[in-house]
């Protein structure tokens, strides 16, 4: 039983890349009492909410929304547009570009995985050189979509979502692009339109700030023209009857009302225009990953990113000497400092340990977070080049901001 009445003082500094703090703001949004999903009040919150997180997908389109995690949505976007046997294009760039991929498998598509050999491919973000090369000797256009992932949760390495649309169009190439952005959006910038994905996949316990339990699918109209005629089955997921409800605010089937409460709260947040909208998002993510990562440079560790382009400003993946084992230094981090880091996933296990720098951090929580981790490295051995707390004080403050960029809303 989980004893919280033995829980410690202070907060638990939660610095895994996803579930996020969830700020108290939206923690008492979602206390309101649930309400009649088919009354009257109900449409105006449902309204409401489809408008916003339309705003931070940047798209004009539909955007769905699931009572269910990201693993549903990554689904449901792949049943709404496929049909069994179809050929689908995707790229490893780490541990959730993997299982999307076997989920393609199970689901019966055809797929194929490219991506650089071993761990490299961990430490970069997609090469869309190899996507064109590979969509131009499809002649047949067997390929029926690309699937990629835009913030890699596993390395902390993000992708040029933009680069890989333009590989698609020089290839003259009609597959459908979709992007898993679960854990950039609200945090990188994401612009769905602009960069003509077909399905944009997200998830509300990242860059949302909310709990885990809702999850998203943006979609273009080529997106929703294949839908049309796509035969996977599909029924909890199929967009048609979700869309058509939607226009009244409503969903076919019992939505999840507290988090959509919490939800209007995040996207009021989020889009506030006192405090500088979307771009005040991305700059502070931009910020906090800059002033982490010189703590990471400070103490002599490598970063898993290898290519500076492509840092993600929402996590940093922090490399172990040889021979240390990441797994028991998280462990006496989170014992000895109540610090939750993200453990490293599939072919990085054990080598590497993740801080998450997402949602409602500021420079002083980042602070903290860094001294448990440096802390942690010494306590258990690991010889440090220098201080990081010191290198991220002096980054944060020689790079100050208005007060009103340092706020969520
Ligand atoms: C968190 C995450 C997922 C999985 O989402 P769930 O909500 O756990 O189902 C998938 N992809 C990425 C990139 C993620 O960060």
């Amino acid at each position: 039983m989980l004893t919280l009445d033995n829980h410690p003082t202070g907060r638990h500094f939660l610095q895994i890349p996803g579930p996020s703090p969830v700020p108290d703001r939206i923690l008492r949004a979602m206390s309101l009492p649930t309400i009649d999903h088919r009354g009257p009040e109900f449409a105006v919150l449902g309204r409401r909410v489809l408008e916003g997180i339309a705003q931070v997908f940047q798209t004009r389109h539909p955007v769905i929304i699931y009572p269910a995690s990201g693993t549903g949505a990554w689904e449901a976007a792949l049943a709404n547009t496929l049909s069994p046997g179809d050929h689908v294009l995707m790229y490893e760039t780490g541990h959730f570009a993997t299982l999307w991929n076997r989920m393609a498998t199970r689901l019966g598509l055809k797929t194929e995985f490219l991506g650089l050999p071993g761990i490299e491919g961990w430490r970069r973000g997609v090469q869309a050189h190899m996507i064109e090369e590979r969509l131009r000797a499809d002649r047949e256009h067997a390929i029926k979509a690309v699937c990629v992932v835009h913030n890699e949760t596993s390395t902390g390495v993000t992708s040029d979502i933009a680069a890989v649309r333009r590989a698609i169009d020089a290839a003259g190439h009609p597959a459908l692009l979709m992007v898993d952005s679960i854990s950039g959006l609200a945090s990188a910038d994401y612009r769905h339109d602009e960069w003509g994905v077909d399905v944009t996949v997200s998830g509300s316990q990242k860059g949302l700030m909310l709990p885990p339990g809702i999850s998203f699918n943006a979609v273009s109209p080529r997106a929703i023209e294949a839908s049309k005629t796509a035969r996977l089955p599909k029924s909890f997921w199929a967009w048609d009857e979700i869309i058509e409800m939607n226009k009244g605010g409503y969903w076919p089937y019992t939505p999840n009302t507290n988090l959509l409460y919490g939800l209007a709260e995040s996207c009021d947040m989020l889009l506030s225009p006192q405090h500088g909208g979307l771009p005040a998002v991305f700059a502070r993510h931009q910020r906090w990953a800059a002033g982490v990562r010189a703590a990471v440079n400070a103490w002599g560790l490598d970063i898993q990113c290898a290519d500076p382009a492509v840092y993600s400003p929402v996590l940093t993946g922090v490399m172990m000497p040889e021979g240390v084992d990441a797994d028991a230094v998280r462990r006496v981090i989170y014992e000895r400092f109540d610090c939750s880091l993200g453990t490293g996933l599939g072919k990085v296990k054990g080598r590497m340990f993740r801080i998450g720098h997402l949602g409602d951090c500021n420079d002083l929580t980042l602070v903290a977070a860094v001294a448990g981790c440096e802390m942690g490295l010494k306590l258990s051995g690991v010889k440090l080049a220098g201080s990081g707390v010191q290198a991220a004080m002096d980054y944060f403050a020689s790079n100050a901001v208005r007060l009103a960029q340092l706020h969520s809303g």
